[in-house]
């Protein structure tokens, strides 16, 4: 065949491919055009999907009748200057409407301010109708009948009504977000249905706005995010650990007030909540990122989801940063959903706990522990220590300095030394089923999940030691030999140095084989095949975006999560003091490495409350 330049219709059905994926998309470039015209109103319809009917109108500046045939031409727009790199507005490639137009029947009514009536402009699969007058409300009014039906191979690919009609109601409430002042509605045939009304301007509307479309549990178990490096801002809110979902949807981010899906602050936001969420969890976000438009590419996917930074790194810093500090800072909260009416009554507990260190409000607690915490984990110091399997009790002499009180495990009386009253976590009591550690303090009652704690605690431990000296080691009788994969045994030979740190001590054994020397202490009896084979898979998921640190956290939650004793280990009183006290001293250690607290405060007032005596 020889060379011959395409017809319009070709080209813009070859573009429609790009930009026009599915109903959505074209519900997501008609109100961005809607917004970009200073709409305060934008009101969706949709039938059969979309692929029937979609009518988005508006209550913008509309389009003057002279310029409706270049609306709906090629390459043509009203928002690009001379400069690319200074994009204000949502849409600027002027692809929108005729690639729509070239796939479906599309018909553009509008009115300006200042016109005294309307007009409309039809095109049908890329054939142009002439314009012609029609009667018009001011604003834009464009409908899209049959999408695709120019394209029949397209409909192939679609999932069916109730998924497009999902997917479309799903763009709206993405965009809906960043425009809090501005009033949406979706409504038609199609079973999702929105209604937005405009809130208002400034920070107290964009939560407002986020609480009808992302729930109002979000806010109340969200944490508010305010940072700001080299010119580029993140404001926003990310949930606390314990509110999670089992995929990312719920992750909205935007830049510059564009919605986006973006790799770069999808790995960020991952990166931040991993000490703190398991793999198969995310964090519910709404994140704003506000920078020069110069420093940030919004024309580099068609669609215009992904957007490049000049300084990744930067940027990706600035998230991380700032989340695990939000994080840090909102200390132990956890979730208050999934409370029946009774756990109504049960309270996380307060936030100011944790991170000041050993210092943080627990003055009246003697010097003993405070110098040990301070000085990072020593398991032949430790408290935590005696939970472990394989020690003498003899060592437990460690925690019998000071004046701990001798709460009986099993009567649960005996005298409460008063200062223990007033510590954060209070005077242990009783331990029940094995697990669950019972204390008071003056005005609550604390129930601690001990093995989340113990868990929590020794991640912290493994940290800290990383910082300071390698972590002690015991060595194995007989090495044992772990089969792997060839790519896994390679893997983890490769990390030998990193993990001796953590007082593992690997090395090659023949081809597909590892043998483990040595393994931390603090981990006590442990399965090492099976903690061999969990490293191989940490290692491998750690895509190269990750910073070293980031790795070697992840490291030590896959360790932290083989040594924590299952429940079932009967405490003592000084233990389970001891254990608080590790707790209290420790930063983060309100949640387990998997976000699930580790421990309740249930206040006198609210137990009151449950007898009825308030
Ligand atoms: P782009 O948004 O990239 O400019 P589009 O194809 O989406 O390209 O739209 C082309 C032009 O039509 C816009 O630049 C704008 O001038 C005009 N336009 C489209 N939709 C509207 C609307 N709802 N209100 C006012 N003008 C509109
Ligand atoms: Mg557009």
């Amino acid at each position: 065949m020889p060379i011959r330049q395409l017809s319009e219709t070709m080209v813009n059905q070859i573009a429609a491919g790009e930009v026009i994926e599915r109903p959505a998309s074209v519900v997501k470039e008609l109100v961005e055009n809607a917004l970009d015209a200073g709409a305060s109103r934008v009101e969706v319809v949709t039938a059969g999907g979309g692929l029937a009917l979609i009518r988005v109108s508006d209550d913008g500046a509309g389009i003057p009748v002279g310029e409706l045939e270049l609306a709906i031409a090629r390459h043509c727009t009203s928002k690009l200057g001379d400069d690319i790199h200074d994009i204000r507005s949502l849409g600027f490639r002027g692809e929108a409407l005729p690639s729509i137009g070239s796939v479906s029947r599309l018909t553009v009514r509008s009115r300006t301010a200042s016109a005294d009536s309307g007009a409309e402009i039809r095109v049908e699969g890329g054939r142009l109708s002439p314009v012609r007058p029609a009667g018009a409300n001011r604003g834009t009014l464009v409908e899209v009948r049959d999408l695709f039906f120019a394209t029949p191979a397209r409909l192939k690919f679609m999932k069916g009504e109730r998924a497009e009609a999902t997917a479309a109601a799903d763009v709206v409430k993405r965009i809906a977000i960043a425009f809090p002042a501005v009033r949406f509605t979706l409504s038609g045939t199609d079973r999702s249905t929105l209604d937005l009304p405009a809130v208002g301007e400034g920070a107290d509307a964009r939560l407002a706005r986020i609480a009808q479309v992302m729930g109002k549990d979000f806010p109340e178990n969200a944490i508010g995010i305010d940072a700001a490096r080299e010119g580029v801002h993140l404001g926003g809110y990310v949930s606390v650990p314990s509110f999670t979902r089992a995929n990312a949807l719920q992750q909205y981010a935007y830049v510059n007030g564009r919605p986006v899906r973006d790799k770069l602050i999808a790995s960020a936001i991952r990166g931040a909540f991993a000490d703190v969420l398991p793999r198969d969890r995310h964090a519910v976000t709404a994140l704003f990122l506000t920078l020069d438009p110069a420093h940030v590419d919004v024309n580099v996917h068609p669609a215009k989801a992904d957007v490049r930074f000049r300084d990744p790194g930067m940027v990706r810093g600035l998230i991380v940063g700032a989340i695990r500090q939000a994080l840090a800072e909102a200390g132990i909260r956890s979730a208050t959903t999934g409370a029946a009416a009774m756990m109504g009554a049960f309270r996380p507990g307060p936030t100011s706990y944790g991170h000041a260190g050993p210092a943080n409000g627990h003055r009246t607690f003697h010097a003993g522990f405070r110098a040990s915490a301070a000085a990072g984990y020593d398991p032949m110091q430790s408290p935590s220590r005696p939970l472990q399997a394989g020690f003498g009790e003899s060592e437990q002499a460690a925690f019998d300095a000071g004046p701990m009180t001798s709460a009986d495990a099993r009567a649960g009386s005996g005298d409460i030394a008063p200062e223990l009253l007033t510590a954060q976590l209070g005077a242990a009591r009783a331990q029940v089923h094995e697990n669950y550690i019972v204390a008071q303090t003056a005005d609550s009652l604390i129930i601690v999940d001990q093995h989340a704690a113990h868990e929590r605690l020794v991640y912290e431990a493994l940290k800290t030691a990383l910082h300071s000296r390698p972590v002690p080691a015991q060595m194995l009788l007989i090495p044992e030999i772990v089969d792997l994969p060839e790519e896994d045994a390679e893997r983890v030979a490769s990390h030998a140095e990193t993990l001796r740190r953590f007082g593992l001590s690997v090395e090659r054994f023949g081809p597909g084989a590892i043998a483990v020397r040595e393994t931390p202490s603090m981990l006590g009896e442990t399965n090492a095949a099976q903690l061999i084979r969990d490293l191989a898979d940490e290692i491998a998921d750690s895509d190269t975006a990750e910073t070293l640190k980031e790795r070697l956290d992840k490291i030590a939650a896959t360790m932290a999560c083989h040594g924590s004793v299952r429940s079932g280990r009967q405490l003592r009183a000084e233990e389970m003091n001891a254990l608080l006290r590790q707790m209290e001293a420790t930063p983060g250690s309100g949640t387990c490495n998997h976000g699930r607290p580790t421990y309740i405060e249930l206040k006198l007032a609210d137990i009151e409350r449950l007898f009825g005596r308030r």
